[in-house]
């Protein structure tokens, strides 16, 4: 039988809704988002503008700070700590990616973490990885279990397979499917015998960001599977993930791409800012 399809395209208008109604619920200013852009990256100006859309809709005012290509890393860093130590702005967001010759990691690592609602700083990776809930938690990873949650697929005691160890989705969803209490192995490009894991997954999370890379016969019956991936082929305009689809026909629930993952890590940044105001106000 096909897969259930984790529709997250719904599942996010639920979140979205529920935010949406917190929001408006609220006494005082609404939050505050600011949104700093560097360059003239069609594909983030792009991002920038769905995500101001998404906190116009929700209540959340949005401020953007717009920075030529050509920017200092120094420029930058005026720029966010103006940011942080303004008390009218709850979450700060750098959109990546940055020009090469600014340390993307350095600039994420500047950003005050009561503010960074990527959860991209030191404080909030490491507050994930040791299975703390006090941080801001990074928005794919967050949206990944969340899916899982709000399709209550139940996650203790889980084989979990993670394919990709990067810190924005691999590393951290492996951490936070550890504290779900699945046994969670993660593969990356110098695994051998890959397939001889991602056979043992109840739940197999793809975050390599190569098309249909996860096949039918590296799967087994029954799996659960969470379709990361967002890969443009050059000759189609077309969104691929990183598990072909005829995996659902083994595979009991699995997240569609495009409508998976992606419209969860817009949810996520949302439930985010929302987090961080209220601890803003709480002080
Ligand atoms: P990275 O390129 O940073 O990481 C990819 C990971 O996949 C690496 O850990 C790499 O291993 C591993 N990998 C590459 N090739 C293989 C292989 N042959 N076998 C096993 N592992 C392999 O990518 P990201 O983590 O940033 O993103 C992954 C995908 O998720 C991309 O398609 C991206 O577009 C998508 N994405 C989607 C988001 C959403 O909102 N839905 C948000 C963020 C990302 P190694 O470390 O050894 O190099």
């Amino acid at each position: 039988m096909p897969a259930q399809i984790i529709d997250g395209k719904k599942i996010s208008e639920d979140i979205i809704s529920e935010i949406r109604a917190e929001v408006a619920a609220l006494t005082g200013r609404p939050p505050c988002l600011a949104v700093v852009l560097v360059g003239n990256d069609p594909a983030s100006a792009v991002y920038v503008g769905s995500k101001k859309k998404m906190c116009e809709k929700i209540g959340i005012t949005s401020i953007e700070r717009i920075l030529p290509a050509s920017a200092s890393q120094d420029e930058l860093f005026t720029v966010i700590k103006q940011l942080n130590n303004d008390d009218g702005v709850d979450g700060i967001l750098i959109q990546s990616p940055l020009p090469k010759h600014i340390n993307e990691q350095a600039v994420f690592n500047f950003v005050l973490p009561e503010k960074d609602v990527d959860g991209f700083s030191p404080t909030n990776a490491g507050l994930t990885a040791l299975g703390e809930s006090g941080g801001l938690v990074s928005c794919t990873p967050a949206g990944c279990v969340e899916l899982l949650r709000r399709t209550d697929i139940n996650m203790s005691g889980t084989n979990c397979v993670v394919i990709g160890r990067s810190n924005i989705v691999g590393r951290p969803v492996a951490s936070l499917m550890l504290k779900e209490s699945a046994t969670v192995t993660i593969c990356h490009s110098k695994t051998k015998n890959l397939a001889q894991y991602t056979r043992q997954a109840d739940i197999l999370i793809a975050a390599i960001g190569k098309k249909h890379f996860v096949t039918p016969d590296m799967v087994k019956d029954g799996v659960v599977i969470i379709d990361v991936g967002i890969n443009r082929t050059p000759d189609s305009k077309k969104l691929h993930g990183d598990v072909d689809p005829a995996c659902a026909e083994k595979a009991s629930h699995i997240t569609p791409v495009p409508g998976g993952v992606g419209p969860m890590t817009i949810a996520m940044l949302m439930s985010n800012c929302l987090k961080a105001y209220k601890r803003n106000h709480a002080k």
